[in-house]
């Protein structure tokens, strides 16, 4: 069995199998896709120390880093159940869709999250071209253009307010008849003299040169009109979803889907621990994601170093 097995492969399962290894301790990997959302990043700016690097550059470093040490790495596999140890410091198993049955004194979960899309002609096009999901991220890259966010609850309303303090003119769109971000929120982006919101709206289409986005267009829901903006950038916030589905029945999670976890990386299961965009922790970036997965191997040294000797 391992001491640690970490079921994720983006910088949370890299963090913590690096920290689990240098333990000296038997540590796997399972990931579905070893890089994470960071394959699907093209410039990285906020990697602190690092000023400019690019996401499958990245993916490749964390790879390397992790297989200088003694670590299973088991990639393109995909967990389907977590089935936590019947008896107190007792072992884990890990179920995988290939059949395979992975034991482990400890776990640390570190399945990250996907935003969700519209689904709408071009964005996928138009990913990294002008489509963004992460204004932390890339709102400087639009410094003095214009975007457009979609998505009217919190998180969508916050990056207007983040845009519009870096961009020339935020346009927000909603799709129900109003806003459904925390008032004071909302009272903040009405006093914004470049932010422009268009509620009861669909958007139907990413407009783009072939090489970067130059518009879109948004039906009004209550007239069936077409309006088309022109603009440089496109900030999706309709949402984060946690890829946690796998273990509703055995882990805390809250109504997002969200592992809950304490201060230290633990989960509700003894023995079980979590780091990065899958949990609760706010602000979901790579230097978060980093250092909660080495918070939460180190928390799994510590449950380890606690465990009757075997
Ligand atoms: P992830 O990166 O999501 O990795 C999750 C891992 O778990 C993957 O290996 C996945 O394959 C695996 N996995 C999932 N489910 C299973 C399963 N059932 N079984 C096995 N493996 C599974 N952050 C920044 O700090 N700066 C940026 O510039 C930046 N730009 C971004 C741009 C885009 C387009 C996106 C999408 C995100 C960006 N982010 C950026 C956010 C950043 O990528 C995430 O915060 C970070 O990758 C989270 O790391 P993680 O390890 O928690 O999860």
């Amino acid at each position: 069995p391992f001491d640690v097995l970490v079921v994720g492969g983006g910088p949370a399962g890299a963090a913590a199998a690096i920290y689990a290894a240098r333990k000296g301790i038997r540590t796997g990997v399972v990931a579905e896709r070893f890089g994470g959302q960071v394959l699907d990043t093209m410039a990285i700016e906020n990697f602190i120390s690092v000023s400019h690097t690019e996401g499958p550059k990245l993916a490749v470093a964390l790879e390397e880093h992790v297989k200088a040490y003694e670590v299973d790495i088991m990639n393109v596999q995909r967990a389907e159940k977590l089935v936590p140890a019947k008896v107190p410091g007792g072992l884990a198993e890990v179920h995988l869709k290939n059949g395979a049955v992975l034991k482990a004194r400890s776990v640390i979960l570190a399945t990250g999250a996907r935003w969700r899309q519209m689904n709408v002609p071009g964005e996928a096009e138009y990913r990294n071209k002008g489509v963004a999901y992460c204004p932390h991220c890339d709102g400087p890259l639009f410094k003095g253009k214009r975007v457009a966010v979609i998505g009217g609850g919190n998180s969508g309303v916050e990056a207007a307010i983040d845009l519009a303090g870096i961009v020339a003119h935020v346009t927000l769109i909603e799709f129900d008849g109003k806003l459904r971000a925390d008032a004071v929120l909302q009272r903040k982006l009405n006093s914004l003299p470049n932010v422009k919101v268009v509620t009861s709206a669909l958007t139907t289409e990413v407009h783009g040169d072939g090489s970067k986005v130059t518009g879109l267009s948004y039906k009004n829901r209550d007239t069936d009109e077409l309006h088309r903006v022109e603009l440089e950038g496109i900030f999706v916030q309709i949402g984060l979803v946690p890829n946690t589905e796998f273990l509703k029945e055995t882990v805390a999670l809250t109504n997002r889907g969200e592992i809950e976890i304490d201060h230290r990386g633990a989960t509700s299961q003894p023995g079980v621990f979590a780091a990065g965009d899958a949990t609760t922790t706010p602000f979901k970036q790579i230097v978060i994601a980093m250092g909660e997965g080495a918070k939460a191997s180190l928390s799994a040294f510590d449950y380890l170093i606690r465990l009757a000797p075997v």
